[in-house]
C-alpha cells in the first residue's frame, strides 16, 4: 500500500502519450481521480506537439509509439525544457528502456502496471521535482556547483559546458548536483538511490547507471568517475588531483 498522504499536494497537468486506446483511458482516468489535468497524445508527433504547447508538470510517455518512438520523443521534449518523464515499457524491452532512461527519462513502470502503482510512480516524482526546485529556491543567486569545464547553476537549475547550456533532465541535474557538492566522495549506487530518487525504482541500481551513462554523453565522459567495486564521484576533482591522467 503506498502511505495515505502520497499525493503531490496540488493538482498538476499530465500529459499521457499512449497509443493503445485502452491503456490511455485507464490511465489518465485515474490520474483524473487523483485531481490532475490529464491531456492523452495518441503518438509521437502529436506528444511532441502538445508537450510545446501545454508544458505539462509531468509527461507519461509509452515507449512503442508510431510516428515517433518514445526515445525520440523523450528526447525532443527534454531539448525544449526540463520536464519529468515516467516510462512505459512492454516487459521485453529492456536494452530499449535503459536506453531511454539514458535519454532522459526519469523513471519507467513496465506492463501490465496497477493503476495504484503508476499514481504512486507520478506522485513520488512529483514531490521529488517540487522538492527540487524548493531546494533550488533557498540557494543565493550564482550559487554554482563547477566540475572541469561544466558548471551548475544551482538556483537555476541549468547546466553549462564551457559556458554553453547543455539540458539536463531533473533527475540527470539532481543526480550530477548530488556528487558535485562532495567531490571527494565516492558514493554507492544503494546511496545514489536514496539521495536523488528518494524510493525503489523498479530497475533498481541500473537505473543509477543509465543517468550516469546520459551525463556523459550529455557532457563528457569524464564528468562522472566511475570507481570500480564501489560506485561513482564527481570527476573533476580527480581528474585535476591525478593530473587528468585518465
Ligand atoms: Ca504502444
Amino acid at each position: 500500500m503506498c502511505a495515505p498522504g502520497a499525493g503531490p499536494g496540488a493538482p498538476s497537468s499530465i500529459l499521457v502519450i499512449e497509443d493503445e486506446p485502452s491503456i490511455a483511458q485507464a490511465v489518465a482516468a485515474r490520474l483524473r481521480s487523483e485531481g490532475h489535468r490529464v491531456t492523452v497524445a495518441a503518438d509521437g508527433p502529436s506528444g511532441v506537439e502538445a508537450c510545446a504547447r501545454l508544458a505539462p508538470d509531468l509527461v507519461v510517455l509509452d515507449l512503442m509509439l508510431p510516428g515517433l518512438d518514445g526515445l525520440s520523443v523523450c528526447e525532443r521534449i527534454q531539448a525544449e525544457r526540463p520536464v519529468p518523464v515516467l516510462m512505459l515499457t512492454a516487459r521485453d524491452s529492456e536494452d530499449d528502456l535503459l536506453t531511454g532512461l539514458a535519454t532522459g527519462a526519469d523513471d519507467y513502470l513496465t506492463k501490465p502496471f496497477s493503476a495504484r502503482e503508476l499514481v504512486a510512480r507520478v506522485h513520488a516524482l512529483l514531490r521529488r521535482v517540487a522538492r527540487a526546485r524548493e531546494e533550488a529556491g533557498r540557494r543565493p543567486p550564482g550559487a554554482e556547483l563547477r566540475i572541469g569545464e561544466v558548471v551548475l547553476d544551482l538556483p537555476a537549475r541549468r547546466a553549462f559546458r564551457d559556458g554553453t547550456p547543455v539540458h539536463l533532465t531533473p533527475t540527470e541535474f539532481e543526480l550530477l548536483a548530488t556528487l558535485a557538492a562532495e567531490p571527494d566522495r565516492v558514493f554507492t549506487r544503494e546511496e545514489l538511490l536514496a539521495l536523488v530518487w528518494g524510493y525503489e525504482v523498479a530497475s533498481g541500481t541500473r537505473a543509477v547507471d543509465s543517468h550516469v551513462a546520459g551525463l556523459r554523453r550529455k557532457l563528457n565522459p569524464g564528468v562522472i568517475r566511475t570507481v570500480h567495486g564501489v560506485g561513482y564521484g564527481a570527476g573533476g576533482a580527480l581528474a585535476e588531483a591525478q593530473g587528468a591522467s585518465r
